[in-house]
């Protein structure tokens, strides 16, 4: 029998009928057999996240020492919720019990860790297997860095004697017991490390679209989707935006080249995307597989006469960042220039005149120009390697567009060539590059 983890996403569990869709999927597949799950998502545009309910009541717990009123809407949510399904849970002592310990905590991470522990409950009530707390599996370092190998050690344990069990994803705790969570969206984080543990044949990640689309269907109208993805081209997408997937989920998984298939809970029937290692990527004829675009950075632009044989020169420009704690994105280079592609959010405060002075004192360069509002776009795909005239063909469809290209940096993988453009162009030169490599000409 081989070993499926499932992870099922917000929208999955978003009410009762959606928590019961999810049920039958576990049990329509007994390889089916650890799920972890998030906390209950929105249930329409408007709607609020359970988790975001949560973090509004530590503020209140921080500021009052009382949050029964933001508790209520919570309160109110998951009540329903076991009343939808039919299950006979003692889930007002469950919340009466959450309140209090949300109270006396005064935890932010303790508190939204609640949403994944109540409907982790509640899941494995209804599919009536154990539930695995995180807090005991999920170990984070004295740092707040996660510790992958004590978690694989501890999740392995506590379900080497359990054939089925819930787990609740987003948290964990430091060894002392206190609850510390991932980022947001890092239910998919847990799922991946359970997978690892249990060295599963197939992790699987339910959501509520059908995988990857090639880009973002707010740009470009009903895309073309994205049956197979390496894990390497999945970190170059989700790292530029591409957010079906959590960014760092893909680590605990590729370790043991575990796939990682992203489903629709609402649409069980399509198989969604596949994403593998490369050793069983098989190329599907796609030079380019997806594209993906960020706002927002910075670029700051040094030229120096000489610099390519200036000894120490890049060391002391990345000596400037380590100092005041940035970190960059890209740093493009030629003989005589280089320039250092940061976050705008990062540079608040003054941030961008202190490095531009410590620059200017410490290298001493010719010229020092910065561009604002830059917009990365990645065009992703090992099918580019190997076909002769794609970057031609992306620039040609750029400049057919009228778009002005500020900066090109192609990764050293030839896997991703990444263009800088202004902020606003951002949408347009994704279609352009689009439409150039899967719209009709290209299917022609
Ligand atoms: N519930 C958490 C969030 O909203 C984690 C997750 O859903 O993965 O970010």
């Amino acid at each position: 029998m081989s070993i499926k983890v499932c992870k099922f996403g917000g929208t999955s569990m978003a009410d009762g009928s959606t928590i019961q869709k999810v049920a039958n999927i576990v049990k329509s597949d007994k390889d089916r057999r650890y799920v972890v799950v998030s906390a209950p998502g929105k249930r329409f545009s408007n709607d609020v996240k359970v988790t975001d309910m949560l973090y509004e009541c530590a503020r209140a717990a921080a500021d009052t020492g009382n949050c029964a009123a933001p508790f209520s809407k919570i309160r109110q949510r998951f009540e329903n919720i076991v009343a939808e399904l039919g299950l006979k849970m003692d889930i007002g002592g469950v919340l009466d019990e959450t309140e209090k310990r949300i109270c006396e905590e005064k935890s932010a991470d303790f508190a939204a860790s609640r949403g994944e522990y109540l409907s982790g409950r509640i899941m494995a009530e209804l599919l009536d297997v154990p539930f695995v707390d995180a807090q005991d599996v999920i170990r984070f370092n004295d740092e707040g860095t996660f510790d992958a190998e004590e978690s694989y050690a501890l999740v392995a344990r506590a379900l080497a004697d359990k054939p089925y069990a819930v787990v609740a994803g987003f948290y964990g705790a430091y060894k002392d017991g206190k609850v510390k969570t991932f980022s947001r969206g890092g239910s998919d984080i847990s799922g991946a490390v359970v997978a690892r543990a249990v060295l599963a044949d197939l992790y699987e990640n339910w959501t509520d679209v059908s995988g990857f689309l090639a880009c973002d269907p707010r740009i470009v109208e009903r895309p073309q989707g994205i049956k197979v993805l390496s894990y390497k081209e999945l970190r170059e997408l989700s790292y530029m935006g591409a957010n079906v997937l959590h960014s760092e989920s893909i680590f605990p998984v590729r370790g043991a080249n575990i796939p990682i298939n992203i489903r629709n809970t609402f649409r069980a029937e399509d198989e969604g995307t596949m994403i593998v290692p490369l050793s069983k990527y098989r190329y599907t004829g796609n030079i380019v597989t997806g594209i993906a675009g960020k706002k927002n950075f910075t670029v700051i632009h040094i030229e120096k006469s000489m610099m390519n044989s200036e000894i120490g020169f890049t060391r002391k420009i990345l000596s400037i960042l380590e100092e005041n704690n940035i970190s960059f994105e890209h740093m493009p280079s030629g003989i005589d220039t280089m320039s250092l592609v940061i976050d705008s959010n990062v540079l608040q405060l003054g941030m961008l005149d202190r490095l531009l002075t410590e620059i200017e004192q410490t290298v001493n360069p010719d010229h020092v120009r910065v561009y604002n509002n830059i917009a990365l776009i990645a065009t992703v795909g090992h099918g580019m390697s190997s076909s002769i005239g794609t970057s031609g063909r992306l620039f040609k469809a750029l400049s057919d567009a009228n778009i002005n290209v500020r900066m090109i940096d192609q990764g050293s993988s030839e896997l991703n060539i990444i263009v800088g453009v202004a902020d606003e162009d951002c949408n347009r030169a994704i279609k352009a590059i689009y439409n150039e490599f899967f719209g009709e000409k290209a299917k022609a």
